[in-house]
C-alpha cells in the first residue's frame, strides 16, 4: 500500500502543502486568524454582505420560524416556503422562467451536467474551468474535450469534429483564479450554430457585474435564448451559502426529476434561504457597493502598475499577482502576513504548473486606505521577474 505520509512529505517539500487557518471573527476586512488580527484580501464576499446586520437578522428570523435544519431532501419533506420564495425571486432576478436551489455550487455543476449528458455525448470545457465543472463532466461519462483558455477557434474545430450525441459547452463566466471573463457572445453564437447547450457558471460575476448585479451574462447583454443554463452561487457576493440553476421550465423540471445531487441530499437550512432573500434585496438596491468595488479595483490596478507588479488582465474583483513557483508564492504570502496582511497563495493543481500566484480579492467592505496598505506591503516584496 502506498504510504500516505510519503505523499504528504512530498507535498510539503514542494511547497504544495495546504493548511487550514482558524478564524475567530465574521468575514470582513479585519479577520482574527489563529488569534491574530489580519487585513484580509482573500475572501469571495465581494459585496461585503456576509456580515450584514439585515442578512443576519433574516437568518435569525428564519431559524425562529423554520428551526435549524431542513430535515430532509427537497423532494421528501425539506422544501420550505423560504426555499420556494427564494427560487421565485432568483428566477425574477435572473430574468428566467425558473430557478432551482442546490446545496452548493459544486453540487449544482455536477447535478446539471450529469442530468443532461451521458455516454455518447460530448462536453467542452475551457482549460481554466472550475474543478466542479470538470468533475461533473467526468462523472457524466460524456466525452470530455478541453480547449485552451478562451480559444474559440480550437473549440469550433473540436465541435466540428463531433459525430453524434448531445453537446454542451460549460464555462466560468468570470474565471475564478484569473479574474478575466469568458467571451460569452462568441460562445453563445457558436453553441447556437452547433445546437449545443451553453452552461455558464457565474459564481464570480453574479452580484458584481451586469445591471443590478445580474452577472456576466447580463453584462454582455445576453439572455435565456443565448445562455439556456445559468448557474450561480450564493456563498460569494450574496454572502450566504448554496447555489442555484436558472433556466426554462423544462430544464428545471428535468433537474428535479433527474439531478442526483439535487435529489439525494438534504435541502439547505431554510434560515439560509431567508438570509439569502435579504441579501438579494441588498444586491439589487445597494448599487453603491458595486460602484465602490469598481473604484477599489481601479485604485489597486493603478497602484500595482506603478509598482511594476505582474498583474493579470482582469477588470474584476479577482486581481491575481503571478509569482511563478509555489515556493515564491508562499514566500510572498508569508512576507505579507508578517505585515498584518492575509493574501493566500494559490498553487498547482488549482492553477497550472508554473503559474502559482497571490489571489488578491477586493470587496466593497474594503476602504481605499486598506487597499493602499496592501499596495505598500506588495511594494516591499521581492519583485524580480516571475520565477
Ligand atoms: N464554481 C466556481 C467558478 C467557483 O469558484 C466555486 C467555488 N469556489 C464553485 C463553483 C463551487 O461553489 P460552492 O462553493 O457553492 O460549492
Amino acid at each position: 500500500m502506498k504510504s500516505l505520509q510519503q505523499e504528504l512529505d512530498r507535498r510539503r517539500a514542494e511547497h504544495l502543502y495546504r493548511r487550514r487557518r482558524v478564524l475567530g471573527s465574521p468575514q470582513g476586512p479585519l479577520l482574527q486568524v489563529d488569534g491574530v488580527e489580519l487585513l484580509s484580501f482573500c475572501s469571495n464576499d465581494y459585496l461585503g454582505l456576509a456580515n450584514h446586520p439585515e442578512v443576519i437578522s433574516a437568518m435569525q428570523r428564519g431559524a425562529q420560524q423554520y428551526g435549524a435544519g431542513s430535515g430532509s431532501a427537497h423532494l421528501v419533506s425539506g422544501h420550505s416556503a423560504a426555499h420556494h420564495a427564494l427560487e421565485e425571486e432568483l428566477a425574477e432576478f435572473t430574468r428566467r422562467p425558473r430557478a432551482l436551489l442546490y446545496s452548493t455550487g459544486y453540487m449544482a455543476n455536477q447535478g446539471v451536467i450529469t442530468a443532461l449528458l451521458g455516454r455518447g455525448d460530448t462536453i467542452y470545457q475551457d482549460r481554466l474551468n472550475h474543478a466542479s465543472l470538470i468533475d461533473g463532466g467526468l462523472l457524466s461519462r460524456a466525452s470530455l474535450k478541453r480547449y485552451p483558455h478562451n480559444d474559440m477557434a480550437t473549440l469550433a474545430n473540436q465541435m466540428d469534429a463531433q459525430t453524434g450525441g448531445e453537446s454542451l459547452v460549460a464555462v466560468d463566466g468570470v474565471f475564478s483564479m484569473d479574474g478575466d471573463l469568458a467571451p460569452l457572445p462568441a460562445l453563445a453564437a457558436l453553441c447556437k450554430k452547433q445546437a449545443a447547450w451553453l452552461l455558464v457558471d457565474d459564481a464570480h460575476g453574479l452580484g458584481v457585474l451586469g445591471q443590478d448585479g445580474c452577472g456576466s451574462v447580463d453584462h454582455f447583454g445576453l439572455g435565456l435564448d443565448e445562455v439556456p443554463i445559468l448557474m450561480g452561487t450564493l456563498g460569494k457576493a450574496f454572502g450566504t451559502f448554496g447555489a442555484f440553476v436558472a433556466g426554462s421550465d423544462e430544464l428545471i423540471e428535468t433537474l428535479i426529476q433527474q439531478s442526483r445531487s439535487y435529489i439525494y441530499t438534504t435541502a439547505l437550512p431554510p434560515a439560509v434561504a431567508e438570509a439569502t432573500r435579504a441579501s438579494l434585496i441588498l444586491v439589487q438596491q445597494e448599487s453603491w457597493r458595486r460602484e465602490h468595488l469598481q473604484q477599489l479595483i481601479q485604485r489597486f490596478r493603478e497602484g500595482a502598475e506603478q509598482l511594476g507588479l505582474s498583474l493579470m488582465a482582469s477588470e474584476t474583483a479577482i486581481q491575481p499577482l503571478l509569482a511563478g513557483t509555489a515556493e515564491r508564492a508562499m514566500s510572498w504570502s508569508r512576507a505579507l502576513e508578517e505585515e498584518g496582511l492575509l493574501v493566500t497563495a494559490i498553487r498547482p493543481p488549482t492553477v497550472p504548473e508554473g503559474s502559482a500566484r497571490l489571489r488578491v480579492t477586493l470587496s466593497a467592505s474594503h476602504t481605499f486606505e486598506q487597499v493602499d496598505r496592501l499596495l505598500d506591503g506588495l511594494g516591499r516584496l521581492d519583485q524580480g521577474a516571475p520565477s
